[in-house]
């Protein structure tokens, strides 16, 4: 372990995009002991210094208009932030976000969020049913909340996390396909990157939850070459295995990347394979990328600490939000890893990651962008379009955007 991570600390043989990830973290890798991980975890995260009066929550309620769903969080003294839960899964999860974890949080201070994330998973014994579903209800809860903070303290939501750092995000486009052929995945990925000017892209390997079976037979190894040839060597690519392998055949696939110059590899392993994974990372000099499913702080700990991954991927709804992602990005600066959080589609996941890309010093150089939404929102501060490979991120207040009023007054509550 200590071998690798100091072999890939000094190597020449890695690939430019490898290096780039490897530049950008906040320390060289460097073995880090749980412990030291662990005040991390134990430390604030939020800068607060500007919210000096409670914002006592009145109210958190889930709107339904057509299939979209929204939150719209009160505060005593009148300030409302409409804030957009994981479109996807927020639906069959209503129960669960209404039930068991709104009331955590109504009546409280909106300033002690971070106690509030812990307090959550004990309230009516939450935390047995830790897991992604619980995890996906807090975050819902915990963007409401910043937002309301943000109106609070008129300010963008950056403030409430160190500061903005960057304001133009470079972007990757990411394929969402499998079964077709090389050849027609190649023209997709063409199509579309198309005019966007995006430096790099992400395609998908094997069959998904496979058990090594590809989704056409040969198709992972005639691809990663090819999309190598079609783009060229200037173009950053990744490819992501959504937990289709084996540790054997997860290195076997690696190996091919590793020859193309590839930029990461995306969940070689089935991914609460912990063990598995790190083999992989260990036997590869390209780095493994992971942890969109992991919503245990604890398990990330132990990633980090013993390098199961070279870049960790926080999914900013699966994981309970902001702050817990902060926290996964904060440990992995400390051990000298970069953070490319994994993008919910739907909703407002590709502007999710703008902003957590604007403020995170340990930031990959590219972040996933769909760009497509379902929810009519406008921006005075950005186009929220991908423009010569770059998103602005938004300056307004909070997340910067509006959503159409329109659409939020046809949003009628959810009741159970
Ligand atoms: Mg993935």
């Amino acid at each position: 372990m200590t071998t690798r991570r100091a072999f890939l600390q000094t190597s020449l043989a890695m690939t430019g995009a490898a290096a780039a990830h490897r530049s950008t973290a906040a320390e060289p890798a460097a073995p880090i002991s749980s412990q030291e991980l662990q005040t991390i975890l134990d430390a604030p995260v939020l800068d607060r210094s500007t919210l000096r009066q409670p914002v006592k929550i009145a109210s958190i309620e889930l709107l339904q208009n057509g299939n979209s769903h929204l939150l719209r969080t009160r505060s005593a003294d009148g300030l409302e932030a409409i804030t957009v839960p994981h479109q996807a899964k927020i639906g069959v999860l209503t129960p669960l976000l209404l039930k068991n974890v709104i009331p955590a949080f109504v009546g409280r201070d909106a300033r002690e969020i971070e106690k509030l994330l812990w307090d959550v998973y004990r309230h009516a014994d939450n935390y047995k049913l830790q897991g992604l579903a619980l995890w996906v209800c807090v975050a819902a809860v915990e963007m409401g909340i910043l937002e309301l903070l943000c109106r609070a303290a008129k300010r963008p939501l950056a403030d409430l996390f160190g500061g903005r750092r960057k304001r133009d995000v470079a972007v990757y486009y990411a394929s969402g396909t499998r079964g077709n052929t090389p050849e027609a995945e190649v023209a997709a990925l063409q199509k579309m990157v198309g005019e966007s000017g995006a430096r790099a892209i992400k395609f998908r390997l094997g069959g998904r939850m496979s058990r090594n079976a590809d989704s056409l037979p040969g198709r992972t190894e005639a691809l990663i070459p090819l999309v190598r040839k079609t783009f060229g060597d200037a173009m950053t690519l990744y490819a992501d295995s959504n937990s289709s392998y084996d540790a054997a055949e997860g290195i076997r696939i690696g190996r091919i990347m590793e020859a193309h110059g590839y930029g990461f590899y995306e969940e070689p392993c089935e991914f609460d394979d912990l063990w598995s994974t790190k083999q992989v990372a260990d036997a590869l000099t390209i780095p493994v990328a992971g942890g969109e499913q992991e919503f245990s702080l604890h398990r990330w700990r132990w990633m980090i600490a013993e390098r199961g991954v070279d870049i960790v991927q926080p999914d900013l709804h699966y994981g309970g939000g902001f702050i817990r992602a902060t926290q996964v990005a904060r440990m992995a600066a400390a051990a000298g890893m970069t953070v490319v959080p994994h993008m919910s589609g739907g909703g407002l996941g590709y502007l999710e990651v703008v902003h957590f890309a604007s403020f995170t010093p340990n930031i990959g150089p590219y972040m996933e962008f769909k760009g497509s939404t379902t929810i009519p929102v406008s921006c005075d501060s950005s186009t929220l379009r991908c423009e010569q490979g770059l998103v602005q991120c938004p300056t307004g207040i909070g997340f910067g955007v509006t959503i159409d009023p329109e659409f939020v007054r046809a949003a009628k509550p959810v009741k159970l």
